[in-house]
């Protein structure tokens, strides 16, 4: 019959996108006794969660838009291989991000996203070792801090001053010389400027984790659907949504959209434009050779961070507001393995590598965007959560989950609500 819908599935909840915010949330929801379906346009762990720099970092939370960035950027603008790019396009969602962004720049912008950030990662960071204990998940998941080495005067000076604000808000921190970071990590170049040491941070493999996680879910009840796009809704009955996708329709009481980068363009349905700019960056994953860091180590002026993980060794980093390009950029990808080679001692040609690039979906603002949309009472949305947002995983799948089946919350959520862009 011409323009009968047919439904497929129902649930409690959808939750959109594979990612680890997707996963978590879809995790929490099931454990908290709702029926989920978690639906994902490739594989789980195939957007930003696959290949970054798997830090679950706390000591990260300076927010990006902070004094001196925008400067830096204009310096950089066209520079291909440096650490920040902003490719300049006629395009007035990026026009008017960037405005908002230059808005959050400002020191006292800044220092409200601090407490907000360290707080998401605090908790978020407990989640995950209650995780390793309690569901047994083997993604390399270590403690040893994170050591922000710099290969200048000016980047320590730099590096200093950052550890001494988040000093003020309770992060400890051990600035060391060259010789010192050396003896800490025994990888890094004696000769470097300095370092700073921040021992409250983990590290673990992003993807093992999302799809070691999303192995579990179908135990705990949650139906996924891989290689199935959302593309929008239709009309339902009573209080149900109906979402449309390339594989039938789904219907759901409750609808969570956790796709990170691709977020503005589902929400758009809803007559809700979100600024979410894809903050493009690339990794290059090699055979560990001999004599790599056992601590993750970050090379402060190249924002490069090189990550141990089990017998393989990581090099990510760099920023590009370019749009939704997954394109490889053979330029930036090298510069991420150049930048983090510079601090360490040489090893020789490195194997077996994997190169990937990945789009991090960053606010304005620089705190990730979580709660109800305005006028449509049960559909969510959990994203923006940029170079955090697999430290904060976790947290903010625990968040959406007591937001959707009206738990008391464990964090504030005030400040991550939609409603601040609306
Ligand atoms: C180089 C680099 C290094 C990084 N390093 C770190 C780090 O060390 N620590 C840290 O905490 N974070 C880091 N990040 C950031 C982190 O990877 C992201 O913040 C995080 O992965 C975002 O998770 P997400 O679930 O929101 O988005 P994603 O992981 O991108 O997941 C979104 C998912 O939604 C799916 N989707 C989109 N649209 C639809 C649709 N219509 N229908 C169905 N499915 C859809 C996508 O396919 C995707 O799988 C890094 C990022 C990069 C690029």
């Amino acid at each position: 019959m011409p323009g009968r819908i047919i439904i497929i599935t129902t649930a409690d909840v959808i939750v959109v996108g594979g990612g680890v915010i997707g996963v978590c949330s879809a995790y929490y929801l099931a454990k908290s006794g709702r029926s989920v379906i978690l639906l994902e346009q490739g594989e789980i762990a195939s957007g930003c969660s696959y290949g970054n720099a798997c830090l679950i970092t706390p000591s990260h939370a300076v927010p990006l838009p902070a004094p001196g960035v925008i400067r830096q950027a204009l310096k950089w603008m066209l520079k291909e291989d440096s650490p920040l790019l902003i490719r300049a396009r006629l395009d007035f969602q990026l026009l008017r991000w960037l405005l908002q962004f230059a808005q959050n720049c400002r020191p006292e912008a800044m220092m409200r996203g601090i407490p907000i950030l360290r707080d998401l990662c605090r908790a978020s960071l407990a989640l995950y070792e209650e995780l390793v204990r309690t569901e047994n998940l083997e993604f390399y998941f270590e403690r040893r801090g994170a050591l922000y080495v710099s290969s200048t005067d000016a980047g320590f000076e730099k590096s200093k001053r950052e550890a001494e604000l988040l000093a003020g808000y309770g992060f400890d921190s051990r600035i060391l010389g060259g010789r010192n970071a050396h003896e800490l990590e025994p990888a890094v170049l004696e000769t470097v400027k300095g370092a700073v040491y921040y021992p409250e941070d983990a590290h673990g493999d992003s993807h093992f984790f999302v799809t070691g996680l999303g192995r579990l879910l179908p135990k705990y009840g949650v139906t996924i659907r891989t290689n199935t796009r959302a593309l929008g809704l239709l009309p339902a009955d009573g209080d149900r949504i109906a979402v449309n996708t390339d594989q039938g329709v789904f219907q759901c009481k409750d609808l969570l959209l956790a796709a990170g980068s691709w977020l503005p363009g589902l929400t758009r349905a809803f007559g809700v434009s979100l600024p979410i700019q894809p903050g493009k960056g690339y990794s290059v994953t090699i055979s560990k050779p001999e004599g790599a860091p056992k601590i993750p180590v970050a090379h402060q002026e190249r924002r490069v961070f090189v990550t141990p993980l089990g017998d393989r060794l990581r090099f990510a980093g760099t920023m590009e507001f370019a749009g939704m390009d997954l394109r490889m950029n053979n330029t930036r990808a090298q510069a991420a393995l150049r930048g983090g080679r510079e601090i360490l001692l040489p090893f020789g040609e490195p194997r077996n590598i994997e190169y990937w690039c990945g789009l991090r979906p960053c606010t304005p603002d620089g705190i990730p965007v979580i709660g109800r949309i305005p006028r449509h009472p049960n559909v969510y949305v959990a994203a923006g959560h940029a170079m955090l947002g697999f430290t904060m995983g976790p947290i903010t799948g625990k968040l959406a989950s007591e937001m959707i089946t009206g738990a008391p919350l464990s964090l504030a959520m005030g400040a991550l609500s939609p409603g601040r862009f609306l």
